[in-house]
């Protein structure tokens, strides 16, 4: 059977991972065998309701055979198994305890927290995430699919939870990463920022860990909520060891979580005027209005593939900017990012740039041939004369120079402090990947 839940947190406190912790130990209590890890997925980073990171939990459960692999500490230790031998387990006496725990845990008095938790013995459509981690899925699609699969489902308040809780149980782990994630002992978040640098480098598969332009630890959150550190990586088995060589305030519990972070799955390719809002998009084009900085420090332009769309490098990505403002009208660029509403906006995480613009910089006026002087200008775009003979010549009679570009073709990421969570890194390309 399979377990989803979804908004349980809020900007003030809790997160839904925390509560997998208390779920997986409730299960254990009640008989009940963890099969495969639980899943943290990520759905549409542009929802605008979401609280943070759009994250929602799936967990498998019934009685377990094969491997046995420990998954975390939450009072005590806890283990997933391999395969499924069946769906042991009263689903009804299941949930009663779960909504025990989502009662009690759960941020119920934020307006914009509106937990939902699923039982399903069948899971969802595998497009219900993909819709789910891509566009808008309307709760009324979510509840008619979960009655079809004769799920046990509450939702609470709005229900709007059940949308996350469901997809996340939808998802199948074509490509996949992993975070282990620890959580504080009711004391306050403290990692030694030496250890996690020197953790960074020990452990080659883990990603995102340090952002060594802008000198910032991004494995801790920002928000109250009980999480000190996660590390996400590619290799489920190096993670306990990483998390062994932080060095950080005394942890309560930890648990490794099987996720579609770090996968780009929520970016489809699209034509400029398929684009719509809220969407995460992959886009091919070339620049045709150079990159201004607006107030706020945020640097914009505009990319034309026949329709034209505004791209965004925001302050928060930091030295990232820098680099677009090199940009020039011509050159033929992919974007990768999340679409903003208003104004119709890219947000861009990637960026491939395949093509330079050549680009050319007078460098004197023009000779006149009968004189061999320099020529004046008549104005903009009005040529040239010679003021002692009269003779005239076109602007591009000028003397032009190439002007040295100051950037390369290639792939181009924000840095780690501004990385989305569904954002796959470049680390984790294949080289064969590297040119698309
Ligand atoms: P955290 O990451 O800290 O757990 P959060 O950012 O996941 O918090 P939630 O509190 O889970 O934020 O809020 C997201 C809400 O949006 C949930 O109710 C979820 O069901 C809903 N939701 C998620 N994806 C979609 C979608 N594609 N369409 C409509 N609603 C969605």
């Amino acid at each position: 059977m399979w377990l989803g839940i979804d908004d349980t947190d809020s900007r003030k406190g809790m997160c839904t991972t925390y509560l997998a912790g208390d779920i997986i130990e409730c299960l254990n209590n009640l008989g009940m065998d963890i099969i495969g890890m639980p899943r943290l997925v990520r759905l549409n980073p542009n929802i605008p309701w979401k609280t943070r990171g759009n994250g929602a939990i799936a967990i498998q459960f019934g009685k377990g055979s094969g491997k046995r692999k420990e998954i975390g500490y939450v009072n005590g230790k806890r283990y997933c198994y391999e395969k499924k031998v069946s769906d042991r387990g009263d689903a009804e006496k299941i949930i009663e305890e779960v909504d025990r725990i989502v009662r009690k845990r759960a941020m119920m008095e934020s307006e914009n927290t509106n937990p939902g938790l699923v039982i399903l013995k069948k899971k969802p459509p595998y497009w219900l995430y993909k819709k789910a981690v891509r566009s808008i899925v309307g709760i009324e699609e979510v509840k008619s699919i979960l009655d079809e699969l004769d799920a046990l489902y509450i939702p609470y308040k709005n229900g709007r939870g059940l949308i996350g809780a469901s997809a996340a149980t939808a998802w199948h782990p074509y490509d996949r990463t992993y975070e282990i994630i620890t959580y504080r002992n009711g004391g306050r978040r403290w990692v030694d920022e030496e250890s996690v640098k020197e953790m960074d480098k020990r452990f080659k598969k883990t990603f995102d860990n340090y952002d060594y332009v802008n000198h910032h630890v991004q494995i801790t959150p920002n928000s109250p909520c009980p999480v000190m550190y996660g590390i996400r990586g590619d290799d489920e088995k190096e993670l306990p060891e990483a998390m062994k060589s932080v060095v950080s305030e005394k942890i309560k519990r930890w648990l490794i979580f099987e996720t579609n972070q770090g996968t780009d799955e929520h970016l489809q390719k699209k034509k400029i005027g398929d684009v719509k809002p809220y969407e995460s998009v992959i886009v091919t084009g070339k620049v045709c209005s150079e990159p201004r900085t607006i107030e706020g420090g945020h640097v914009i332009f505009s990319l034309c593939d026949g329709e034209e769309i505004e791209c965004a490098a925001y302050e928060p990505t930091k030295n990232f900017r820098a680099l677009v403002r090199k940009l020039r009208k011509g050159d033929k660029i992919t974007v990768y990012g999340g679409v903003r509403d208003e104004p119709r906006t890219i947000n861009i995480e990637k960026m491939k740039i395949h093509s330079l613009a050549e680009i050319y910089e007078k460098k004197e006026n023009p000779i006149c041939k009968i004189c061999g002087k320099h020529m004046k200008s008549m104005g903009k775009g009005k040529g040239y004369r010679c003021v002692k003979c009269g003779t005239t010549a076109k602007e591009n009679d000028a003397v032009f120079e190439k002007v040295d570009r100051d950037i390369k073709t290639g792939f181009y990421e924000v840095p780690v402090v501004a990385r989305r969570h569904l954002s796959k890194p470049l680390k984790r390309f294949k080289p064969s990947q590297g040119k698309y």
